[in-house]
């Protein structure tokens, strides 16, 4: 049997005509970047979060980027994210003429938890980017009140965690800005690239927006040195058919998680955990393995394919050399460790019973 990392088989077949009929729609209306379908999705992604604002741009590293700026953080600054993200989350900063000071993860979680917050912290500390990855909330009160002590900005990475639930609310409305990546194998992907920021904050919606398209005020009155990153009117159309069905979809991917978690039974496998309060979207269903790669071999043998998340951690990065970065043995372990199951809507009965079966044999 043949078991694919990621499949939009089902997710696509199921929403086709109505996919087809709104890219008819938008080819006959003319109308490609900054019109209706934008402006309907904005309200629908901030509606979905409870927000005030949402802003389309284009990508999630750009939503990242553009809100560090928005937020004022530049040179001479420093922002701290986890050592275990990937590698957008520290290109944003560095972009921006930051510098991005690491933290190791909890080992529950993955994710930045409360410590090493406090050691990573100087004077220069602006602002503070917890990640949700895989689809799991990072613990956010730990990280709020270490940036409430400091007076330190939160902007959210959600690029993995669409959807999900901490203490009752949405992750990207605890900080000042939650970022998102709609890169199409995401839990609410486009048919290409897309991203967006969500804030109640309507200055900070405003300048992100500003940011996004060449720094103008109103057209051709340039106020500040912007970008070019918008989202079209097509991928905006297609994400608000497919945000109708986010939570179905996210409901179908923990029914999977789940059989993973009571079927997988084998002490060289060591299954992901969820903290407290939280509910985990599984956007990756991260597994550890001393043998890890010698385990992606033998699935990859048997027609399972997976994927390493992420095989070199950022500070071995040969782009960041020059920061002379120090090492992060949690970070490194999870990086040499990591394997990333097949998760994706539509993966059958079969196919995890076949996933399962041979994880439990290795
Ligand atoms: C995907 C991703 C990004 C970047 O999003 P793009 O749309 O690919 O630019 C940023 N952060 C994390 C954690 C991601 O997974």
């Amino acid at each position: 049997m043949n078991v694919p990392f990621v499949s939009f088989e089902k997710m696509h077949g199921e929403i086709r005509e109505e996919m087809y009929k709104k890219f008819q729609e938008v080819y006959e209306r003319n109308w490609f970047i900054q019109g209706d379908e934008s402006e309907l999705f904005e309200k629908e992604f901030a509606e979905y979060h409870g927000a005030a604002e949402c802003v389309g741009v284009g990508n999630g590293l750009d939503a990242l980027f553009l809100s560090l700026k928005a937020l004022g953080i530049g040179e001479g600054d420093e922002v701290i994210i986890p050592g275990n993200t990937f590698i957008a989350t520290a290109l944003a900063v560095t972009y921006t003429g930051a510098v991005p000071v690491f933290v190791e993860p909890d080992m529950v979680t993955y994710n930045m938890g409360g410590h090493g917050l406090e050691e990573a912290y100087t004077e220069k500390t602006k602002a503070v980017i917890p990640v949700h990855l895989y689809g799991q909330p990072a613990d956010m009160d730990a990280v709020l009140e270490f940036a409430a002590r400091h007076q330190l900005y939160v902007l959210e990475d959600c690029a993995q965690a669409h959807g999900a639930v901490y203490k009752g609310k949405r992750t990207g409305t605890f900080g000042d800005i939650g970022c998102f990546s709609f890169y199409p194998g995401k839990n609410l992907g486009a048919l290409g690239d897309g991203g967006a920021v969500i804030t109640d904050d309507l200055e900070i919606a405003r300048k992100v927006r500003a940011l996004g398209n060449y720094g103008f005020r109103k057209k051709y009155e340039c106020q500040y040195l912007g970008n070019n990153s918008r989202l079209d009117e097509l991928q905006a159309a297609f994400l608000r058919i497919k945000l109708k069905h986010l939570d179905r979809y996210n409901a179908y991917r923990n029914k999977v998680a789940g059989r993973y978690l009571r079927e997988i039974v084998n002490p060289k496998i060591i299954l992901p955990q969820i903290g407290p309060d939280r509910t985990h979207v599984w956007h990756i269903f991260a597994v550890l393995c001393e043998e890890r790669d010698r385990l992606q071999t033998y699935l990859a043998d048997h027609g399972v394919m997976t994927v390493c998340h992420y095989p070199i951690p950022i500070y071995e990065q040969e782009a960041y050399r020059s920061l002379a970065l120090t090492e992060l043995p949690f970070t490194k372990q999870i990086s040499s460790q990591e394997l990333s199951l097949p998760m994706y809507y539509g993966i059958t009965e079969e196919e995890v019973g076949y996933v399962v079966r041979l994880l439990n044999e290795f």
